[in-house]
């Protein structure tokens, strides 16, 4: 069976190896780069600047832990881009080796849909070739949202592409929105020496997660000495001399070098062709698929951001194992249960499941168990004792219907929940699970004692 995949982000990559694995003939048609938004400008690139700017954090608290610096350590933004790239095309080779390994065909250039048979493409060369195939699955993801009236320049007014690549460190940097990717960029650039503003439209920052993280995260910017401006719209920009004016909706102008416009994504579903052969998008320029990945229109399947929330890495990967599946004759549905959420600000936060505030709003009776970091042995002996584990769960039932930490590692203990919610497992089940001493992991043993009222590091109520 010949399968032909247009983009090999982390959608389209993971579906070429899994067909692939299940004997199918595939080829990948990628415009830029192997890997994707996420390897080239995403997730690997911002978590690589995380790990210097964690790093940095530490030295201004050396004397906490004990140590004396005799000398000074400064950041140097083309040394942090230099390793940033050095660890992304290291996994690019990963990913063409992977491909040479199970037999994909790579194609450099831009995939067009010429019918549900058929697709063209155009190298950079501007040769082009017509390829037939069997099977397609589209996995041409997103990119920046471009707000009409704040239009990127690349220069002063950025989108996250740009904030990977800067020449040197601003002096003072706006970000308008205060979702993953805005959260995540004013936490590097404060770190590496930047005066942060965020001005967010919404009431509060990191709006689609819980009440009571966004919270404290909130509280936690304040402390680093970040701007933050709720309820405010960036209504107007000037560019005058080299600085750029924002006026916002509150009356108050902000002014910096640079501003980072983090306000979402749109989807990479134009120019590919897929107007003319009738597949169905939605009112935002989304592909509509159904549960197997499948478009309205015969072996035509969509997998990734270009489908729409939620729009993570380990998501589209997930979709592209089911789509490859399926088209290899499996009998696959996607779930989307129990997909966690991982957001690499200081403190980390990581979530799974309902919301608190979604409960409410659905009427689902429930007990709350909830644990603190500084409780936590381990978190002083790495001092990072800020956060908390909360765990909901169904009050009749005792099943886990949502977990959300803040707080260091938080991106790593989440999947003791992930699996725990994908089982249908009881907050019994992980109160009267042992966790090693002294861990992090504890705290979640504790939160989930803590929904029976059992908690042994908590004082009597
Ligand atoms: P993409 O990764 O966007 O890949 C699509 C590919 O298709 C691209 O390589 C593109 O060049 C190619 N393409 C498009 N059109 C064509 C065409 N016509 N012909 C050929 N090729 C084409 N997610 C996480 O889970 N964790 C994170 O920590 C995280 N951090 C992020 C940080 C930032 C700054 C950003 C912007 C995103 C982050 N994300 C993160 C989101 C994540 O990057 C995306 O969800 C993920 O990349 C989506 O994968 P995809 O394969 O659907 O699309």
């Amino acid at each position: 069976m010949k399968l032909t995949i247009i983009g090999a982000g982390p959608g389209g990559y993971v579906a070429a190896i899994r067909a692939a694995q299940l004997g199918a003939n595939v080829t990948i048609i990628e415009e830029k780069e192997v890997g994707g938004t996420c390897l080239n400008l995403g997730c690997v690139p911002t978590k690589s600047f995380v790990a210097s700017t964690d790093l940095l954090s530490k030295t201004h608290r050396l004397e906490e832990y004990g140590l004396e610096l005799h000398g000074k350590i400064v950041p140097n933004l083309s040394k942090i881009i230099e390793r940033k790239n050095k660890i992304v095309n290291t996994q690019i080779n990963g990913i063409r080796n992977l491909f040479k390994s199970w037999g994909i065909t790579l194609k450099k250039g831009s995939g067009i849909l010429i019918s549900p048979q058929k697709i063209r493409i155009n190298f950079p060369d501007a040769s082009e070739e017509t390829i037939e195939t069997e099977k397609i699955i589209i996995a041409t993801g997103s990119r920046p949202y471009e707000l009409p009236d704040i239009p990127f320049d690349g220069k002063k007014i950025i989108s996250s592409n740009e904030a990977l690549n800067l020449s040197e460190i601003p002096k003072k940097l706006i970000i308008i929105g205060a979702g993953i990717i805005g959260c995540e960029f004013a936490c590097i650039y404060k770190e590496l020496g930047a005066e942060v503003s965020i001005v967010e439209m919404l009431p509060r920052v990191l709006s689609t997660e819980d009440i009571d993280i966004s919270n404290l995260f909130a509280r936690e910017l304040k402390k680093k000495r970040i701007n933050l401006y709720l309820n405010t719209k960036a209504e107007k920009i000037d560019l005058l001399n080299e600085y750029v004016h924002v006026i916002l909706s509150n009356g108050k102008k902000e002014v910096a070098e640079k501003v980072l416009v983090a306000v979402g994504r749109s989807f990479n579903s134009n120019n590919i062709g897929i107007e003319r052969i009738g597949v169905n998008i939605g009112s935002r320029g989304e592909i509509i698929v159904n549960q197997k990945m499948e478009t309205n229109i015969e072996n035509i399947y969509a997998v990734g951001d270009v489908i729409g929330e939620p729009m993570y890495a380990h998501v589209a990967s997930k979709e592209g194992i089911v789509a490859a599946e399926n088209i290899s004759g499996l009998n696959k549905n996607i779930d989307y249960s129990a997909v966690p959420s991982a957001i690499y600000t200081h403190p980390e936060i990581a979530s799974v499941g309902i919301r608190e505030q979604q409960t409410e709003e659905k009427g689902i009776k429930i007990n709350i168990g909830y644990f603190e970091f500084r409780a936590i042995a381990k978190a002083h002996t790495i001092r990072e004792i800020e956060g908390f584990v909360k765990i909901i769960s169904e009050k009749k039932s005792d099943k886990i219907l949502g977990v959300h930490i803040i707080g260091p590692y938080a991106t790593e203990l989440i999947h003791e929940a992930v699996l725990a919610i994908n089982k249908g497992l009881k907050t019994k089940d992980i109160a009267e699970t042992i966790h090693a001493h002294p861990t992090l992991s504890e705290g979640l043993m504790e939160a989930a004692q803590d929904a029976d009222h059992k908690a042994i590091h908590m004082k009597k109520q």
